[in-house]
């Protein structure tokens, strides 16, 4: 017999009900109050172990998924990741199909959470046998009983934050809740804790992070899909290329977009500031919160919660390492930072 031991029965158990933390420091000048949903507590360290459990454990249900299944998705970032993770817990193959673009410490560090990482070329368009959409789609029809996770066009990942993200955050904020600003990349984050949040009450603002470069918002603002807004930028996870199948543009009041430069600085910021280690969509998140308090649209009454998806140790050698920022054109001669690299 097991003896009375409190433990967890898997990492499993520790997805989701991530803290609301109070920010201090970086909101001190705004009017109102302002809280961080922190999503680098789920154990992979991001919002995305939600989708990730959430919609392997719907197949479950389904009956779909058998010991040894085979679970395949597209991307090498925090999608990837959890879906690793979930995938070793539970005994499935996981298969991730991903761009050369990706870098060798992203693949290591997928192969090294045991999944069977394939490479393919980045430069041929999505609708070449060569992608890793089409190696994803054709290692789908191929291994029986496997499931696409697909996480731009599956309904799941909304559903996911529907159930989980959403009633959280009505709970830690007891209804008070004003203002929702979170990143749109998937819009599945956005999208499913929104339709919650203003099922409880319509009025809940909600604000939507997009980057300089995506769709996302001109699409929001005219329903049309407008290529020429696209152009390459930085920030990995936040806007798209294309129109996210599931993104619910309805349940979004307004898009807000945030630039590279001023998101990387406002990473920084936040763990200089209230001491969380975030990610670059984090600062994203805040650069928009920081712009709408500009705009003068909170006033005392209000109470605004911003999503910080996942952690800071992802991007040591981006957002953290003084390197790139300096390649990047993001330092100012005049900068505590450049002066800092100058006279070391
Ligand atoms: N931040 C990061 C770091 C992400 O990886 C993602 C997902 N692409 C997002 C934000 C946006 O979340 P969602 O896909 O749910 O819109």
């Amino acid at each position: 017999m097991e003896p009375k031991i409190n433990a967890y029965n898997s990492l499993l158990e520790l997805i989701g009900n991530t803290p609301l933390i109070k920010l201090n420091k970086i909101t001190s000048s705004f009017e109102g109050n302002f809280y961080a949903k922190f999503e680098a507590f789920n154990p992979g360290h991001s919002s995305k172990d939600r989708i990730a459990a959430y919609i392997i454990e719907e197949a479950e249900r389904k009956g779909i998924l058998k010991e040894g299944s085979t679970i395949i998705e597209t991307t090498s970032g925090n999608t990837g990741f959890s879906i690793a993770m979930v995938s070793i817990i539970k005994g499935y193959e996981c298969i991730l199909a991903v761009s050369s673009k990706s870098s060798q410490d992203k693949i290591d560090m997928l192969r090294a959470m045991g999944a069977k990482v394939y490479v393919c070329p980045a430069h041929v368009s999505a609708d070449d046998p060569r992608s890793y959409y089409q190696v994803a789609k054709r290692l789908h029809e191929e291994t029986k009983g496997s499931i696409y996770i697909n996480q731009y066009f599956n309904e799941l990942n909304m559903e996911a934050h529907y159930n989980s993200t959403g009633p959280e955050i009505w709970e830690q904020t007891n209804g008070n809740i004003t203002h929702l600003v979170a990143c749109s990349g998937t819009g599945g984050t956005i999208s499913g804790t929104s339709k919650y949040l203003k099922e409880q009450n319509p009025g809940i603002k909600i604000i939507g992070v997009d980057a300089f470069g995506s769709v996302l918002k001109k699409y929001h603002e005219t329903r049309e899909f407008d290529a020429e807004e696209i152009y390459p930028y930085r920030i990995e996870g936040l806007g798209k290329n294309l129109i996210p199948g599931a993104t619910d543009f309805d349940v979004i009041d307004e898009f807000i977009k945030v630039t590279d430069e001023e998101s990387a600085h406002t990473a920084r910021e936040i763990a200089k500031s209230e001491g969380m280690f975030v990610g670059y969509t984090s600062g994203a998140a805040m650069q928009a919160l920081k712009q709408l308090n500009a705009e003068g649209i909170f006033d005392k009454n209000s109470n605004v919660v911003v999503i910080f998806p996942d952690h800071g140790s992802r991007y040591m050698s981006k957002v953290y390492s003084d390197d790139w920022m300096n390649n990047q054109g993001f330092f100012d001669a005049k900068t505590e930072e450049a002066q800092k690299i100058e006279f070391v």
